[in-house]
């Protein structure tokens, strides 16, 4: 299996080239074609499977195959993480994934300063990785829009609710668009993550690893 035969776009395989990835690990062969047909998709993977260009590289295909609404820019996908380390991890990957696009990725987390975050935001990123404690803080003060979602993810989803972060997610999923494209990544599928699938997501498919 090729990335090519994946489905992603010319401007997301030049990069993978750069970055001398020749072969889909089993995850992304699965979850790829999915998110690139636009399905929710409920993905079970352990960190180190490749999860991040899973969700990452169709992500990115989807957000440069169509144009973003006129205005300032907004966040067009949001991605959940538990920890500020992941935050800025897999914007790092998304970034290189995503270096032949014009797409801007911003990070949101805690424990840093708010003014950063803030200026970043009123410049306008496309992509937001962020913790959920953070991001409620810009929903509160009004600094972060999430009007113009039209992906969300949730990136170990498990770890997030042993971290409490659940009643935060409830709050920043409201605030998305009902009409987007969920994906859901965790190491297990423990009845909790299948209530969170149930209340956060419509038909998803489900890859497992
Ligand atoms: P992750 O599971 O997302 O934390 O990824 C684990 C590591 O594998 C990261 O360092 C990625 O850069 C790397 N990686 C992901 N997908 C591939 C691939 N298809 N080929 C080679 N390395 C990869």
């Amino acid at each position: 299996m090729t990335f090519e035969a994946l489905g992603l776009p010319p401007a997301v395989l030049r990069a993978l080239a750069d970055k001398n990835y020749t072969t889909p690990t089993p995850i992304q062969e699965q979850a790829i074609p999915l998110v690139l047909a636009g399905r929710d998709v409920l993905g079970g993977a352990q960190t180190g499977t490749g999860k991040t260009a899973a969700f990452g590289l169709p992500l990115l295909g989807r957000l440069s195959g169509t144009t973003a609404p006129a205005g300032p820019r907004k966040p067009r996908a949001l991605i959940l993480v538990p920890t500020r380390e992941l935050a800025v991890q897999v914007a790092e990957s998304l970034r290189g994934y995503g270096k032949h696009l014009r797409l801007f990725t911003g990070t949101i987390f805690g424990g840093a300063g708010m003014n950063p975050q803030v200026d970043m935001l009123r410049r306008g990123v496309d992509i937001l990785v962020a913790t959920p404690g953070r991001l409620i803080d810009h929903l509160e003060r009004g600094t972060v829009k999430l009007d113009a979602v039209e992906i969300l993810v949730l990136d170990e989803a498990d770890r997030m609710l042993d971290m409490g972060f659940m009643p935060a997610i409830k709050r920043i999923v409201d605030r998305v668009p009902k009409q987007r494209q969920t994906l859901l990544f965790s190491a297990t599928f423990e009845s909790r993550i299948r209530g969170l699938a149930m209340a956060f997501m419509r038909n998803p498919a489900e890859v497992e690893v």
